[in-house]
């Protein structure tokens, strides 16, 4: 009852997003040659918007000597030159469509694990269809629409801009209760553990290095929660030493989700364990890299969905490898393993609580003229960035580096303290990787 009063509700608004749930749902269950020929007839209407509308591409194709009209296989279009962070960052304004007014888009920009924040523009529509993949990969996973799903969030930008992605997210899980992932200790988790119990049947939804950490909490306290129906994480990968303490803590099944902020919706996975490919969504490539670990193939994405902006064959910065199996379960959404995938870091501030490294680089994604960047916890308080400018740095990005403390005591997180360092270069790690978190606290 509860909702089909909220799809009431969505749908008074004007809202997509049930329209493509239910779209979605009667997709899954086609064949696998069904959903291969719909997904190509998306990538080709992608195509023609690209060549026709973004400057970027039509340079592409030409240069490529090729029509879109031209690419008729999977083959063809692997023929086309991938696209990359870097890319992306020197052309931005070429690859955005002039159908759209830029003005009314909505700015984003990834995460950073790898140290330097990726900026792009969405339009609403893709966000409507990213709650009914949210919807759709619940249900794969069990959930049934009006269960309570608790929501390990961490962005803050969802927790205090109206009409954010958090917002539209609660809106579309009608029972949806947040719990802050980016400030917890002991005995905010003691808390978390009250409301779940208060609560019927339960899905507990978010990163699996902050569920991970309150499900230590709940084994080393041994409590008995026999409410959680799953678990979904994301954003994260899922690594299999957290899987094994979340099947401890809650008894019951952990589902991963694939997706990222510039290609929301890759894979989820299913009852059955299998990691489906939503093939409405992404176009997903696996190409040999000298570089991927072992059997792993480089993944290479094509939103489908978001025409503002097109990526055609994104290099997202991760590996996979496809699996020609079909799952138990009968989706005809193909299926990929993933086994290697970004990490992110957090610091251990003072009285325990966690402040997570993405909320840092937060701070810093908005700012141009910022080259590289690391930050290095001297103490439970003091934090380093240090930074090394690019020749574009101006008065404007110094007075936004300067608000960074303002702004952080703003937040609902831990009292840190941060000094800015300008820098030339950072010092050399083992293996030469570049990290963006370096801490002096030992837990
Ligand atoms: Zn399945």
């Amino acid at each position: 009852m509860r909702s089909l009063v909220q799809r009431f509700a969505a749908r008074v608004q004007g809202s997509r997003r049930y329209a493509y749930l239910m779209e979605y749902e009667a997709l899954q269950w086609r064949s696998r040659e069904e959903l291969e020929a719909d997904q190509f007839g998306r990538l080709r209407a992608l195509l023609r918007h690209a060549f026709e509308t973004v400057p970027f591409y039509r340079e592409m194709f030409r240069e490529a000597g090729v029509h879109p009209d031209e690419i008729k296989s999977r083959a063809d279009y692997a023929k086309l030159p991938c696209l990359t962070k870097d890319i992306i960052k020197r052309n931005r304004n070429a690859l955005i469509s002039s159908r759209f007014d830029v003005n009314v888009l909505r700015g984003n920009s990834t995460g950073g694990s790898t140290g330097e924040p990726l900026q792009f523009f969405q339009e609403m529509d893709v966000y409507e269809q990213m709650c009914a993949n949210l919807m759709l990969s619940l249900k794969m996973a069990g959930w049934r629409e009006g269960e309570r799903v608790f929501s390990i969030w961490g962005n803050p930008k969802d927790f205090s801009k109206k009409k954010s992605l958090l917002g539209k997210i609660k809106e579309s899980l009608a029972t949806t209760v947040i719990l802050n992932a980016y400030k917890y200790n002991e005995d905010i988790f003691n808390s978390w553990i009250a409301e779940i119990q208060r609560s019927g049947n339960a899905f507990i939804y978010g990163y699996p290095s902050v569920i991970s950490g309150f499900a230590h909490h709940i084994v080393n306290k041994n409590v008995r929660l026999n409410n959680v129906k799953g678990i979904q994480t994301s954003a994260e990968q899922l690594l299999d030493d957290q899987r094994s303490i979340l099947d401890k803590a809650f008894q019951c099944k952990v589902y991963d989700q694939y997706g990222s902020r510039e290609c929301p919706g890759i894979a989820s996975e299913c009852a059955h364990g299998g990691m489906h490919l939503l093939t409405h969504s992404s176009y997903v490539e696996f190409v040999d890299d000298p570089e991927a670990p072992g059997e792993a193939k480089k993944v290479v994405v094509t939103p489908l969905n978001s025409y503002a902006m097109p990526f055609l064959r994104y290099e997202i910065g991760d590996y996979a490898q496809p699996v020609n199996s079909v799952c138990a379960c009968g989706r005809g959404f193909p299926l990929m393993r993933m086994n290697i995938g970004r990490l992110y870091d957090r610091f251990v501030c003072e009285g325990g609580h966690i402040l997570h490294g993405t909320l840092l680089v937060r701070q810093v994604a908005g700012i141009r003229g910022i080259k590289n960047f690391q930050f290095h916890q001297r103490d439970l308080v003091n934090i380093d960035l240090n930074i090394i400018r690019s020749t574009a740095f101006d008065e404007a990005d110094r007075g936004k580096i300067e608000a960074i403390n303002a702004n952080l005591s703003a937040l609902p997180v831990p009292r840190v303290v941060m000094r800015v360092n300008y820098v030339e270069s950072f010092p050399q790690t083992v293996g030469g990787k570049h990290r963006i978190f370096i801490s002096d606290v030992r837990p």
